[in-house]
């Protein structure tokens, strides 16, 4: 008997076992900087203690007057709070224990937890299988492309999605450039789902489908995506390996070929706003720059989605020179705005990507502009920092639905302006 008992415990032990990163007792601060004594306080305490930024994105990016939300570990927490209080900095705790609020952020409910759903965050096979599944009910509508793998090997689908008929303009989507920020790829699908249930019936959908297609990638960086769901859930950059450096990936949102590796992005491999050891360099980026570089001709507008601070932005973000068409471009993000806030009242702001958040190098929205693509556009999505990257499962409709607002006008304006 009391082997057998010995023989179950070690058969469930594995189980019980995770090798998944916890994040017990960390805590995610918010700080407002009030002047530049502050500011250099917190950038020395960032090179002394680790900081994981979440809003700005790192310590580079840290100016007078914003809030800034970092995640400290368990066995540091108090000293940073000490810290903060010493040095009189206006503070609150977001999360007193991590581990709890990712666990929160799963409430879509438990029942049908291992099917897919529009509701839940979807792990990457069921996201595979619902690209196969939605091209297939909707042959007329949607088709499936490769185009091209990741450096761990998975396939990188992309949906065409549009009436077939001849040569049309098109926009190219893109969601989950950054592994954590799981409402982005909950939003491509969203917005897939949408396009072919409201076809025929949605008068503006039903036209833009008619009249352009869209190139929807609803998961850019799949192996940071499948890290973050089994091994870390905060993590950023791509999974592949660097030379000389035991730190892992880059940040494919600063691996496009526009002054790279200048303002807002790092050369040191083990930053998370890495610029990787090229432009291109990543195999993840290069795929889909060269489709786009292969769609030149037709892709009219580029919108990409991020998470969180409920922004909608344009170039630049490398300089804080305005683009040519910067009042256009400004113009149609206001209207798109208030398009979103119709719904729920969210309010978002809008601007150039570099004056609106920060300066930042290498991104793929300046890049598909200064190839040519005048329409360009970057979401970031909800909230403000109440959940940060964890948004519960239950603001995902809410979420997209407002969303869908904004890039359907977005779109309904390129169609009608776009040469
Ligand atoms: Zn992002």
């Amino acid at each position: 008997m009391k082997f057998i008992i010995l023989f179950l415990g070690l058969l469930v032990k594995p189980q019980a076992v995770s090798l998944a990163r916890r994040f017990d007792s960390e805590k995610v601060f918010r700080v407002v900087l009030q002047n530049e004594t502050q500011v250099n306080f917190l950038k020395e305490l960032a090179s002394t203690v680790l900081l994981d930024f979440w809003h700005p994105d790192s310590v580079h990016h840290i100016v007078i007057g914003t809030d800034v939300d970092f995640q400290v570990s368990a066995h540091l927490a108090n000293y940073v709070q000490v810290k903060l209080q010493q040095n009189e900095l206006q503070y609150e705790i977001l999360f007193q224990n991590l581990q709890e609020e990712i666990e929160k952020q799963i409430d879509g409910g438990s029942i049908f937890r291992k099917q897919y759903s529009y509701r839940k965050y979807n792990d990457w096979e069921k996201i595979v299988a619902w690209t196969e599944r939605i091209t297939r009910n909707n042959p007329k509508l949607v088709s499936r492309i490769q185009i091209g793998k990741t450096y761990e090997g998975r396939p990188m689908y992309l949906l065409k999605v549009g009436k077939e008929s001849g040569r049309k303009k098109a926009i190219f989507m893109d969601c989950g450039i950054h592994a954590r920020e799981w409402i982005s790829p909950a939003f491509c699908q969203w917005f897939v789902k949408q396009a072919v249930v409201t076809y025929g019936k949605d008068k503006v959908m039903t036209k833009l489908l008619d009249s352009m297609n869209f190139y929807v990638l609803p998961v850019f960086n799949i192996d940071g995506y499948v890290w973050t769901r089994t091994e870390d859930r905060m993590w950023r950059k791509n999974r592949s390996n660097n030379s000389n450096s035991d730190c892992i990936g880059t940040d494919l949102n600063r691996n496009f070929q526009v002054s790279w590796c200048k303002e807002g992005s790092s050369d040191d491999p083990c930053s998370p706003i890495y610029c990787g050891a090229s432009a291109e360099s990543e195999q993840e980026t290069k795929e889909v720059a060269n489709f786009i570089r292969g769609h030149l001709t037709i892709i009219k507008g580029y919108i990409s989605f991020h998470s969180y601070s409920q922004m909608l932005m344009f170039p630049y973000g490398y300089t804080y020179s305005m683009a040519p068409n910067h009042d256009l471009l400004n113009k149609v993000a206001k209207e798109a705005v208030d398009a979103l806030s119709t719904l729920y009242g969210t309010k978002y702001t809008y601007g150039p990507i570099a004056e609106t958040i920060y300066p930042v190098s290498g991104s793929s929205t300046d890049w598909a502009y200064n190839e040519g693509i005048k329409y360009s556009y970057v979401f970031e999505l909800r909230d403000h920092g109440r959940y940060g990257f964890l948004l519960p499962e239950s603001k995902i409709r809410p979420t997209c639905k407002e969303t869908m607002l904004a890039v359907k006008y977005i779109a309904n304006h390129i169609l009608a302006s776009a040469p």
